[in-house]
This record gives C-alpha cells, sequence and structure tokens, in this order.
C-alpha cells in the first residue's frame, strides 16, 4: 500500500518559490494499476520521482507499506528502494558501459541474491533477449535497451513497479509491445504498477487514473482505487 498525504513539491525557481506539486492525498492499494496523465510539466515526473524517494517532498508523508519514506535517511532509503520499488525510465537509463546481462545483474548483487546469475539469464529470457545479453546497451535498439531495463526493474521482484512514459521514446508499435511485457510481466507478480503516460489507450487499460494539471489533480481523485 502506498499512502501519500499531503505530499507537494516547490522548488526555487528564479529566486522565487514556484510549487510543482500542490498538496496531494492518494492511496494506492497493492496489486493495483494506477495511470498518471495530464499534459508536459503537470507535475507527472516530480510526483512519481517523490513515490519512488528519488526527491523528498516539501511538505507531506509518504507511507510505503507503512513505513514513512521521507524519514528515511539516505542509506535506509536506498534500502528500501531496492528492495521494494523497480523503476522504468523514458530514456531506459542504462549503464552504457555495461553489457545487457550486466545491468540486469546490478541490482541483484547490491541485493546479494546467491541466484544473481541464473536470475539474469531467466529475466532476460523472459523479456525475449536471451541471445542479446553480451551485447552493450549502444548496440541495441530503444526497444531491446527498454526491454532490458524492464527486466533490471523486476529483477529484485518488487511489490513496487513505476514507469515514467515508459515508451514516449519508442515508435507506436514497438512501444505497444513494451506495453505488453510491462503488463504481463507484472501481472505475473501481482506487483503494484504506477504508470505515467500520454497514451489515452493505455491509461485506459488501469484500474484508476490520476490526472494532473498544474500540479493538481483534475476531477475527483480516482475513486476507483478506494
Ligand atoms: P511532467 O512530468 O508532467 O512533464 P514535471 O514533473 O517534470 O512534469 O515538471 C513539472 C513542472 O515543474 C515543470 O514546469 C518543470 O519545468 C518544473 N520543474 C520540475 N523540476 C524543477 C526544478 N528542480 N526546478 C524548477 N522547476 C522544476
Ligand atoms: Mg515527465
Amino acid at each position: 500500500m502506498i499512502e501519500l498525504r499531503g505530499v507537494s513539491k516547490t522548488v526555487e525557481s528564479g529566486g522565487r518559490p514556484l510549487t510543482i506539486l500542490h498538496p496531494l492525498d492518494l492511496s494506492i492499494p497493492s496489486g493495483r494499476f494506477l495511470a498518471i496523465v495530464g499534459p508536459s510539466g503537470s507535475g507527472k515526473s516530480t510526483l512519481l520521482g517523490l513515490l519512488a524517494g528519488l526527491d523528498a517532498p516539501s511538505t507531506g508523508e509518504i507511507l510505503v507499506d507503512g513505513t514513512d519514506i521521507t524519514r528515511l535517511g539516505e542509506d535506509d532509503l536506498a534500502r528500501l528502494r531496492g528492495e521494494k520499488i523497480g523503476f522504468v525510465f523514458q530514456f531506459f537509463h542504462l549503464v552504457p558501459s555495461l553489457t545487457a546481462f550486466e545491468n540486469i545483474l546490478v541490482p541483484m548483487e547490491i541485493a546479494k541474491r546467491r541466484d544473481a546469475v541464473a536470475r539474469a539469464r531467466l529475466l532476460l529470457d523472459e523479456v525475449g533477449l536471451f541471445d542479446r545479453g553480451h551485447h552493450y546497451p549502444s548496440q541495441l535498439s530503444g526497444g531491446e535497451q527498454q526491454r532490458v531495463a524492464i527486466a533490471r526493474a523486476l529483477a529484485n521482484d518488487p511489490p513496487i513497479v513505476l514507469a515514467d512514459e515508459p515508451t514516449g521514446n519508442l515508435d507506436s508499435s514497438t512501444g505497444r509491445h513494451i506495453m505488453d511485457l510491462l503488463l504481463n510481466v507484472r501481472s505475473a507478480r501481482t506487483s503494484t504498477l504506477v504508470l505515467v503516460t500520454h497514451d489515452a489507450e493505455l491509461a485506459s487499460l488501469a484500474d484508476a487514473r490520476l490526472t494532473l494539471r498544474d500540479g493538481r489533480p483534475v476531477d475527483a481523485p480516482v475513486e476507483a482505487l478506494r
């Protein structure tokens, strides 16, 4: 369960405070699929970064399975992220000096999993790249890089998967395949999925949608999740 209480974000812009996310309350029960939609600049990535503990809110609490992540120190936060959260980025964010296989291995080595090597092979297979493990990101297409990134995000079987426009940088047919893959691997694991997307069709697949505009929810907030 993820619970946000009065979560906001204010940054300094041109020497003045600018609120990019206004105080927001939101509950996402475990195993549900929430889509976050809204125009560019509406605060979607800001919200996702806060959920992931990649950024700290200006006000409010973010409870992940009862732990307020805004009160954790860097080490505890990093551990919680490694155990609970898989993040898929628009621009893949693979480590360029590591092969596909090694990119998938990293989070499992950090988690000191003994089955890391065998599991990295399984994950590569699951995303359809069994024979591409030795390739570097620069030798892979955008769609293939995103497959690796999905495998990496799922490596430690996180109960929460966050994806920020994972198909935004891919052509529509590749994007469709990536989304099918993400939805399939996620449903096999019953993890919570929070997906930022511009794609109305994709958003319609979610259990609920949160539409942001100028850092505020539009309409009543996500009744379907309650
Ligand atoms: P979205 O993902 O919906 O496109 P973002 O969450 O990235 O929107 O950004 C929301 C708004 O906040 C944008 O106008 C962006 O320019 C602004 N913004 C984000 N981060 C900062 C920052 N660190 N400093 C100043 N403005 C920021
Ligand atoms: Mg964004």
